[in-house]
């Protein structure tokens, strides 16, 4: 089971934002499509763009990111589905080697990361995170340092997730290991306090991690877990979207709090406050310093008395200039607005 398992097609740059160099790029390889399923694929991973970039605070970075999709064929279709987790006891050969049921759970999806790591490595030696979807309808995934995820129903939120732990270094915020009901160790968190921005045992309004976050009308802790036996089943007291601190995270019922009731990294909804500002801190540095302003194109007589007006407009801000990044972006802007006046600008990727 291997490389022997298919064959390296190449890559795509289905999302360009400037040079690999400059940007965040986000590699999309594909495991388990065998040759003529990678039409799929190609769908698959447009799909998984367009659901990123509409998704809070992917919207507003997408000019930071550039993705790549890297179309591997696989021999047979699909991922390995040990009967021991009560899968069918598949195994079509892949070339990535993708099995479910890792370390005795069947959503875990892992391939061999080193494999995946060396062939991206190869044709795009720039990459930041790598997602494979595997083409299998089974749920899981995984967010080791490449995030896995199948094309269950709702895999492209699972993708965000994994992507979640693997780029951003983000915890999970649900509150089970094998299952609600099913587990019996997991009723206290008996650890220090965790390295990822979105999980804490400090509930101290002064001292905890999202504090800049949290309303001092909101109560702290927010929720706790009326039975450490068990998951917490009971309702939000608070609005959508309040940050404070709820009991049940990062696998256990008590003793260890989540930001927001839900969020992408707890049952896949969106990405909350805390976590959005974590993906912000590690995806603005690749953004431009400035950007080209939209705007409609003009006819001939209106782009005349615009260009009077914006060069004077420049004239007098030139001075400010030299102090303010905004006001010289602002005079980019114009200046671009001046010279493609008669175009218009509807892509808000162009830098200046
Ligand atoms: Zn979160």
């Amino acid at each position: 089971m291997g490389a022997t398992d298919g064959q390296i097609i190449g890559v795509t740059k289905i999302v360009d934002n400037g040079p690999a160099s400059d940007r965040f790029n986000l590699i999309i390889v594909s495991e388990g499509y065998q040759q003529n399923e990678l039409v799929n694929f190609a769908n698959h991973s447009q799909q998984f763009v367009q659901h990123m970039f509409s998704n809070p605070p992917f919207d507003e970075l997408r000019c930071a990111v550039n993705v790549y999709r890297f179309d591997v064929s696989s021999t047979d279709s699909g991922a390995d589905d040990p009967a021991a987790c009560g899968g069918t006891g598949a195994i079509p050969a892949t070339y990535f080697d993708a099995s479910f049921c890792n370390g005795g759970i069947r959503r875990l999806l892992l391939v061999d990361s080193a494999l995946v790591r060396n062939v991206v490595d190869a044709e795009v030696p720039e990459y930041h995170q790598i997602i494979v979807i595997v083409n299998s309808t089974i749920w899981g995934g995984a967010g080791g340092s490449i995030g896995t995820t199948s094309i269950a129903g709702g895999w492209e939120n699972i993708a965000l997730h994994e992507m979640g732990h693997s780029a951003f270094g983000l915890a999970d915020e649900y509150n089970y290991w094998a299952g609600c009901g099913t587990d019996t160790n997991r009723d206290t968190y008996a650890g220090g306090e965790p390295a990822a921005p979105n999980v804490t045992i400090d509930t101290n309004r002064n001292t905890i991690k999202w504090g800049n976050l949290v309303l001092p009308t909101t109560p702290l802790p927010t929720t706790s877990n009326p039975d450490c036996t068990q998951c917490d089943g009971q309702a939000s007291p608070v609005p959508v979207d309040t940050v404070g601190a709820f009991e049940g995270a990062r696998y256990y019922h008590c003793d260890i709090f989540r930001p927001e009731y839900n969020c992408m990294m707890r049952n896949l909804t969106h990405f909350c406050a805390v976590c959005q500002s974590r993906i912000r801190e590690t995806l603005t540095p690749y953004l431009a310093e400035c950007y080209a302003p939209i705007f409609q194109r003009n006819n001939w007589l209106a782009c005349l008395i615009l260009t009077i007006v914006y060069t004077v407009v420049i004239a007098a801000l030139a001075i400010f200039a030299l102090f303010s990044r905004k006001i010289r972006c602002y005079i980019k802007g114009l200046v671009y607005r001046i010279k493609h006046c008669r175009k218009g600008n509807s892509d808000r990727c162009v830098r200046l």
